[in-house]
């Protein structure tokens, strides 16, 4: 099976194909970071913009770096869910255009059903499973018994680790996106702020990370108050701490009381090394196998779009052309 993705739902124009929902034929992106950065964030406007000038390039794309013409594909899908509206329309459209052209299927995908999937692009996927979700937009715990099967053990209650990260990078008068930058910061730092480790309700799954992005505001309106200089390295290094601390030991006491038999992390956060590192020497100690994806597979890509299409494709699940964008789309489960 060769199956089409389309990923347009936030600041990345990406077409992919995908065999058999496990093996990359081509994988393109175009990024727009480039013109959001002298915004500090993306801006909705500009975003579609750029997705009305890169969508129909990037799919013409992928399929001659495959070596493939419409007639040779399966099926299309493309990202139907959540995001920015006018960006998610675009790919959509696009995607609704090509499959008619072409009498092709359509599926509509969810986001981070895709970032969950990419990890299938890499390994076989062994159920019970947890997937640690750490995005621009989202921090979850996922727990799936089979394919297609999401149940949401835990969520943030405020920001998500991304945002956090690119929140206090702006503190810190960092380009957006901050993530790579403070990840980088962090790990050239032999010295850390403490910041506060917030753990909720002792049987929580769930995360806040505002109130330490409130920290880090509040340590550096501090130190300013007081003359005292702040060290950046420093800042990032204690910031990164607390996150990774934070999320390695939810993830740890949830693969335990959830018995899995696999641990991923998905979503750009996932490319954090901080975290991948304390993550891999957590379950290696564990003796649970994790897994995460290649850098390129964390952030915004088609290739999980088409991943996760691939599994609806055989459980015969399809989209048809009244498919619209939804902006709040919930992850539910399309295993029968
Ligand atoms: P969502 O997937 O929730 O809809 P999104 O698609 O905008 O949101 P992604 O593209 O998955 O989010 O991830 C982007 C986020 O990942 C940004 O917040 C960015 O700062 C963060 N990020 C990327 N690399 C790193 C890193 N090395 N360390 C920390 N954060 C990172
Ligand atoms: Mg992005
Ligand atoms: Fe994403």
């Amino acid at each position: 099976r060769y199956i089409l993705g389309i990923e347009s739902s936030c600041d990345e124009t990406a077409a992919s194909i995908v065999k058999n929902g496990c093996e990359i034929v081509s994988n393109v992106v175009a990024s727009q970071i480039e013109s959001h950065k002298r915004f500090g964030g993306v801006v909705p406007e500009i975003a579609s913009r750029h997705h009305v000038e890169q969508v129909t390039l990037v799919i013409e794309e992928a399929l001659a770096q495959a070596n493939m013409k419409p007639e040779d594909l399966d099926a299309v899908a493309v990202t139907e869910g959540p995001g920015l509206v006018g960006a998610l329309l675009i790919g959509i459209n696009a995607a609704k255009a090509f499959a008619f052209a072409n009498g092709l299927p359509l599926i509509g995908v969810h986001h981070i059903a895709g970032h969950i999937y990419a990890n299938a692009l890499m390994q076989p996927m062994e159920f019970p499973l947890l997937a640690l979700v750490v995005s621009g937009g989202h921090t979850e715990l996922v727990f799936m018994k089979e394919h297609g099967s999401f149940e949401l053990i835990g969520e943030t209650r405020d920001d998500a680790a991304g945002e956090a990260y690119d929140k206090v990078a702006r503190v810190l008068n960092i380009q957006y996106p901050g993530g790579p930058h403070i990840d980088r910061m962090a790990h050239e730092s032999d010295e850390a702020v403490k910041f506060p480790r917030v753990w909720l309700e002792e049987d929580s799954y769930d995360f806040s990370f505002s109130g330490l992005k409130s920290a880090v505001i509040n340590y550096k309106h501090n130190a300013e108050q007081r003359g005292i200089e702040v060290n950046p390295l420093h800042v990032a290094k204690g910031f990164q701490d607390s996150v990774v601390e934070v999320l390695t030991a939810k993830t740890l006491r949830a693969a335990r009381q959830f018995n899995v038999k696999q641990v991923i992390a998905a979503g750009g956060v996932s490319a954090n090394k901080g975290l991948r590192k304390s993550l891999d020497e957590t379950f290696a100690n564990e003796g649970i196998p994790f897994y995460v994806p290649p850098l390129k597979l964390c952030t915004d890509n088609a290739a999980m779009i088409a991943a996760a299409g691939t599994f609806m494709f055989e459980a015969g699940k399809r989209s048809d052309m009244g498919m619209n964008g939804r902006p709040g789309m919930e992850l539910v489960s399309w295993h029968k």
